[in-house]
């Protein structure tokens, strides 16, 4: 374990991310000197932590360099992001092009403040470029963007931390659930009226879980409602294979949706059956299939590196099979392990057993979770991958707890970048979102200052509270 010592109560989100970052494997704690009982509580139960001191009566930049310079020198470490702790590094980038900074002036200002690598620099850099570029001809300041949530999937996935329902025992519910979602889709049509729809995406959950006369309904609701003469972009995520169906595809295309998911995550069969996805290669191989016979000629997959159990030679397996494929639109992630997912819990669970001498050899559920790790040369496949598919990064973002501390990327063709991705990401315009354990965005145009709400995560708390999600979503529009 690793305890930080600071004499005021600053800054303690960066200095554990940082932390954290060097020493992935420990328990992190930050306590303020001045709460002796606390700081004696925790050292004596962790006799053999290692203890240290941070001086946080400096700026806050300074502070991060200042710790992780000291860490990189103690560990003999260097992270790609170097003191980065935040999850939008090509934002700090566009801000100093949108400032009028040349190209040299912030690589020196990446490599100088925040001792990113060249290599990450030279990524967000392209990047922020593309992004721009792709926003050129959207008024998007003075438009908006709408999100809807459908929590329910086949089954849950063990790393997932998405409001997710298994559809199997909550089939019952979805119409009523529709009839929420139109109701706030009144809201959207009342408030919005006159005002630009950019981008719509349905996402979830997985929103092909639903039937297609149902999937007809809501975009054929949203449709009547709200005016489509603009979007540039309308996403359905399709994620899970094992939900989507040749009528349903049919339903989306007749419907006008522009742009699918059909994600593998890996091409591993085992690794599926292993992270809870139940749905096969092949079922993925001829989802896809079916969805480009259907027309559909905007695919994005999405995979994730650090999975359980898998190395280089699975992530090289993965991406030539995808390959194969040809999709237009590829999102690498690499492995988060967020809270309340049954990943965290089980990694819980295992550390406990360690930390108190039980074997946990004989637990073959648990077992291969010692085997979760993301590596540069993981990246470097899926990146060089994605590269000779004729795919180029066009948005990043970090996430906290993720496996190597490195960053998810969207590759996509030349005109297939997702805008709605970018959108959300750089935080550079309104979006608003309905249904369960959503949140909305409020993006003031005048000073990029941004206020959100959120929609309550339970459905059926969803579904009795929906009058007061519109309202919430009225105050914040105000
Ligand atoms: S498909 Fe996505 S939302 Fe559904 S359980 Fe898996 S990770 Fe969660």
């Amino acid at each position: 374990m690793q305890i930080v010592l600071i004499k005021e109560d600053k800054y303690l989100y960066d200095i554990h991310s940082l932390y954290k970052a060097f020493y992935p494997e420990q328990d992190v704690k930050v306590l303020l000197t001045s709460d002796t009982e606390k700081c004696k509580e925790v050292m004596d139960a962790n006799p053999d932590a290692e203890i240290s001191e941070v001086d946080v009566s400096v700026s806050k930049n300074q502070l991060k360099k200042d710790t992780y310079l000291k860490l990189s020198e103690k560990t003999g470490k260097k992270l790609p992001w170097g003191n980065l702790t935040g999850i939008r590094p090509t934002r700090i980038i566009m801000n100093l092009i949108e400032e009028g900074k040349s190209d040299k002036e912030i690589i020196d200002h990446m490599r100088n403040q925040y001792c990113v690598s060249d290599e990450k620099i030279d990524l967000s850099l392209k990047i922020a470029h593309r992004e721009k570029d792709i926003l050129k001809d959207i008024d998007y300041k003075n438009g908006y963007s709408l999100y809807i949530g459908i929590p329910f999937c086949p089954t849950t996935c063990l790393y997932c931390s998405f409001t997710s329902y298994p559809i199997g025992a909550f089939s019952g519910i979805v119409d009523d659930y529709i009839s929420c979602l139109e109701k706030e889709i009144d809201y959207v049509a009342e408030e919005f009226k006159g005002k630009t729809l950019d981008t719509v995406y349905i996402g979830g959950g997985t929103p092909t879980t639903l039937e297609p006369n149902q999937l007809e309904r809501l975009i054929g609701y949203l449709k009547d409602k709200l005016d489509f003469s603009k979007v540039k972009e309308f996403t359905v995520e399709s994620g899970r294979p094992d939900s989507i169906t040749r009528d349903k595809l049919k339903v989306m295309k007749k419907m006008g949706v522009t742009r699918i998911s059909v994600n593998p995550q890996t091409m591993r069969d085992e690794t599926l059956k292993l992270i809870g996805r139940r749905h096969t290669v092949d079922q993925l191989v001829s989802s896809f299939n079916m969805a480009r016979e259907e027309g559909f000629d905007n695919i994005n997959m999405d995979i994730i590196l650090g999975l359980p159990g898998e190395g280089a030679s699975d992530v090289a397996y993965t991406m030539s099979k995808i390959a194969e494929l040809a999709p237009d639109d590829l999102t690498v992630h690499s492995l988060a392990i967020k809270r309340g997912s049954k990943l965290a819990e089980i990694m819980d669970q295992t550390r406990q057993r360690t930390k108190n001498n039980l074997s946990d050899s004989n637990n073959s559920e648990t077992g291969y979770l010692d085997e979760i790790n993301n590596t540069v040369e993981m990246m470097e496949i899926a990146s060089k991958g994605a590269r000779d598919m004729g795919l180029e990064p066009y948005y990043l973002y970090r996430q906290k707890n993720i496996s190597g501390n490195f960053e998810n990327t969207g590759f996509a063709r030349k005109g297939k970048a997702g805008i709605y991705n970018i959108l959300i990401n750089e935080e550079v315009q309104s979006i608003v979102a309905l249904g369960a354990g959503t949140v909305t965005k409020r993006v003031y145009g005048f000073d990029g200052r941004i206020e959100r709400c959120d929609n309550v995560k339970d459905v059926k708390l969803y579904m009795e509270q929906v009058d007061e999600m519109i309202k919430r979503k009225w105050k914040l529009f105000l």
